[in-house]
Parts: C-alpha cells; sequence; structure tokens
C-alpha cells in the first residue's frame, strides 16, 4: 500500500495550457469561433446550444452555466429526464456526448507537449521533475509507495511516468498487470476506450499512443496530443468497436451514474487514502459541490494517527481553511497549506527531501 498519496487537479495542468473549469466552455468557443475544431463543429454547436437552454431553464436556480462540471452534469441529468427546455429530445439525447468531444477537442488544441527523452513525445517538463521527485521519495520501490489519484482527463502523468520509464496501473476492472505505479483517474481519461456491450474500460497505455509518434523536429517544443478523438476508431481487447468518445465522466458526484464500470478506480482510491502516510494535494481546489471528493477523504483515514503529513499547494489562500474545515481538529497539526504551484511544490518539496530523507 501506498504510504505517500499525491492528488492532482485541474490546478496542476494549467501551466501546460489545460482550461480550468470556469473557463473551460469560454475557451471551447474561442477555439470554434477561430476554426481550429472544424471536424467536430457540429458537437461544439451542439453544446453551445445546450448551454444557452440551461441558462433560460435554471435561471431561477443556482446553476452555474459557465462553469464545465455543472454543465457536463446538468447534460447527463437532461439526458436521462429526456428534456432540456425547447431542445428537440434528439438533441437532448446527444449532449453527453458532444460534451465530451468538446472537452477532448479543447484539451488536445490547448496543450502542448514537448519532446521526450526517448524519441517520442515528453510531459511538459514539471510533470517530468514530478515523477522524478515520486521516484526520489522512495527511491527502493518508487511504484510501490507513492500513488497518484487525479480529477484531470489529460495525459500529463501519463506521458510522465512513461517517460521515465515507470509501469503505471490505472487500477480498472480486470486490468493488468497489477503492477506499477497506481495511477487514479477518479472522473476517466482521454486513453480511455468505452465498450457498451461489455461494459468495460479498455485503456491505450503511452507505450502504445506515443510509439509512432516521433517530434516533428528534434527540438520541438509545442506537440499536439491527437489521442481522445481517434480512440473510437481502435479496437478494444473483446473485439468489439468502442464508443466514438473516450470515458469521461462529469466531476460532479452521481451516484446513479458510471458506478459500475468506475468502482474499482474509486474503492482503489479509498484504499490508498485509507493507508496512507503522506497525502500531498496539488492544484485540487475542493469546490463545495465536489460531494464525492469529500466523502473520499472522509472514509479514508483523515484524522487517523497514521497520517503524518498532509500537504495542499494551491495559490489561492481560500483553498487551505477548505481542507481545514473537513479535516478536522485531530489533523490540524499534520496540516500544511502554502499558496504555491505546481511548478514551485515540486521544488519545494525537492528541497524538503535533499534537507530530511522524508518530505513530512
Ligand atoms: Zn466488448
Amino acid at each position: 500500500m501506498s504510504r505517500t498519496v499525491f492528488i492532482l487537479g485541474a490546478g496542476a495542468s494549467v501551466k501546460a495550457g489545460a482550461p480550468l473549469m470556469w473557463n473551460f466552455l469560454e475557451v471551447a468557443k474561442e477555439l470554434e469561433r477561430a476554426g481550429r475544431v472544424a471536424d467536430s463543429e457540429a458537437e461544439f454547436r451542439l453544446v453551445f446550444r445546450g448551454q444557452s437552454a440551461l441558462q433560460s431553464v435554471h435561471s431561477k436556480f443556482r446553476l452555474d452555466h459557465r462553469n464545465l462540471e455543472s454543465v457536463f452534469a446538468a447534460f447527463e441529468m437532461s439526458r436521462i429526464a429526456g428534456k432540456l427546455g425547447n431542445m428537440d429530445p434528439k438533441e437532448v439525447q446527444a449532449l453527453p456526448d458532444a460534451m465530451r468531444r468538446l472537452i477532448v477537442r479543447t484539451l488536445e488544441e490547448t496543450m502542448l507537449f514537448p519532446a521526450g527523452t526517448t524519441q517520442s513525445v515528453g510531459p511538459p517538463h514539471f510533470y517530468g521533475r514530478f515523477v522524478d521527485l515520486i521516484k526520489d521519495i522512495h527511491p527502493q520501490e518508487p511504484w510501490l509507495r507513492s500513488c497518484v489519484i487525479t480529477t484531470n482527463y489529460d495525459l500529463c502523468v501519463d506521458c510522465a511516468l512513461h517517460d521515465r520509464s515507470v509501469p503505471i496501473d490505472y487500477c480498472l476492472e480486470g486490468g493488468h498487470p497489477p503492477s506499477g505505479l497506481k495511477l487514479i483517474k477518479l472522473h476517466g481519461s482521454l486513453n480511455w476506450g468505452y465498450c457498451e456491450k461489455c461494459e468495460t474500460i479498455s485503456p491505450l497505455h503511452p507505450a502504445a499512443f506515443l510509439k509512432d509518434r516521433p517530434v516533428q523536429e528534434k527540438y520541438a517544443r509545442e506537440n499536439r496530443l491527437i489521442i481522445g478523438s481517434r480512440i473510437g476508431f481502435g479496437a478494444q481487447p473483446c473485439g468489439h468497436q468502442p464508443q466514438k468518445e473516450p470515458f469521461i465522466v462529469p466531476p460532479t458526484w452521481n451516484k446513479t451514474m458510471h458506478q459500475s464500470e468506475l468502482r474499482a478506480v474509486w474503492s482503489a482510491a479509498a484504499r490508498e487514502l485509507q493507508d496512507a502516510e503522506e497525502i500531498v494535494v496539488i492544484g485540487y481546489s475542493l469546490p463545495e459541490a465536489d460531494l464525492f471528493f469529500k466523502y473520499l477523504l472522509a472514509i479514508g483515514a483523515v484524522g487517523d494517527a497514521l497520517i503524518h503529513k498532509f500537504w495542499v499547494f494551491d495559490p489561492s489562500e481560500e483553498v487551505g481553511p477548505r481542507f481545514r474545515k473537513i479535516l478536522g481538529t485531530a489533523a490540524e497539526d499534520r496540516f500544511d497549506h502554502r499558496p504555491i504551484t505546481f511548478m514551485e511544490a515540486v521544488g519545494y518539496l525537492k528541497e524538503r527531501l535533499a534537507r530530511s530523507p522524508e518530505i513530512r
């Protein structure tokens, strides 16, 4: 079981170009206007129509129609209800998948990857340093002693682990081999194909998706990783055709949806938190609406004597008190919030580690 559990949120990928929840749809609109997502124009426009419909229907309620997670969750609910304002019921059914396409294409267009240490595309450099840090904390068996839980769909950690020759265990049902660093992606991933017939998720590992992706120039700094929008063209291990869009779900927890597919992933997260000795949260702001994550932290051993240190790195001063509130007084003396970025946090922890053999 892992001693050190890293929890990464959207803030960790900002520097790599990924938009945040609150400006994601705005960025997507700009891409569409600039003609950069012409291949998916119909899906983008459908999402924007759905967004306007939400705005008029929900004007009386407190729904943030600009926030990606609220809108994505509302689309899933509308699909179940079969209705959203005056929209055509067929369009309502298509909204969640259109949203998936918009998320995939927006991330593909905004995130840039440099050349890696191998002949292929590599991770944004601070993600590479992050994996080096993981290896430094537990040099003997880095992937048995640490794990990464992330709310992000993007492929930064995946690429960084591959670049540093660390095998990945996504903790999916029937996933094998279960030896590798546990990379627990709570809301799915751009490289996860989904078979509706078998109700199984099959990841395309970085070794496979980076294999035929040599960088264009020797020192190319800006490569786009087009994986998510091609996932539907691959084959699933079961032999069926996967769904067109990768398996990604809205961050807002809804226990009626996606439960069976993600059960293995979520229980792996709970297990890891339960046994953690150090928890390091970077760029995850614990939004009020994220009941799922609060629940996960609560059922984990937070406040238990096992936890020696609970770090939170996030530039916003508001984030510290939010965590403090759910951790309670038991963990108070072990809690530390530092208002710094992902990149600075990795540097800070490396320095701390250089001074003593443990980051706590
Ligand atoms: Zn199948």
